[in-house]
């Protein structure tokens, strides 16, 4: 099965000149969706990784977050945007391809040390992989994977966190 047949794209949406690359065509699918969990599972386990937490970002990096958590038998963590997190929390500030924006995380939920899986839904510019893997960092968390179900390479977002480990499924060289 080609993945990258069940994203859909979607002209100027929610900006003028941004080609929208919608994942819920591939999540309504249950076999395509299995099959973009399983990938992502086999190429870390190839690997030997281990995670003690699967860190995500809201909203949409949620939805593989959690199944990759529940399959790492990690722990979940959410990066949630400003004012949603009710206990201690950092925060750090990011811009995406066509928006400027927060995300927080909770003072302890990642512990000084653990191996940390970041997800999000698709890998654009990478500001929001940076602030991720930044927040992690700052609690202490090893970041020893990255995983996302899309990425734009022609927007260069992995130089912005090179040296990591990062499992994309399905790649677009151009819009
Ligand atoms: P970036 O920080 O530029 O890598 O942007 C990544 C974040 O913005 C992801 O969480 C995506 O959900 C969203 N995003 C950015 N560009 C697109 C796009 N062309 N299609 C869908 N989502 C996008």
């Amino acid at each position: 099965m080609d993945l990258s047949e069940k994203i859909r794209t979607v002209p100027n949406f929610p900006k003028e000149g941004i080609m929208f690359k919608d994942i819920t065509t591939l999540l309504q699918d249950s076999v395509a969706f299995r099959k973009a969990v399983d990938d992502i599972v086999e190429y870390f386990m190839q690997k030997d990784l281990h995670f003690d937490k699967v860190v995500s970002t809201e909203a949409r990096g949620f939805i593989l977050g959690s199944v990759l958590a529940y399959e790492f038998h990690a722990g979940f963590v959410p990066l949630r945007k400003p004012g949603k997190l009710p206990a201690e929390k950092i925060k750090q500030e990011f811009k995406t391809e066509y928006s400027t924006d927060a995300f927080e995380i909770h003072k302890d939920a990642v512990k000084e040390g653990e191996s940390v899986l970041v997800v999000d839904d698709l890998i654009a510019t990478g500001g929001t992989l940076k602030a991720s893997v930044d927040l992690v960092e700052k609690l202490g968390g090893k970041v020893n994977g990255i995983a996302a179900l899309v990425e734009l390479t022609f927007l260069n977002g992995r130089d912005k966190v090179k040296g990591y480990d990062i499992c994309s499924l399905i790649k677009y060289d151009k819009e």
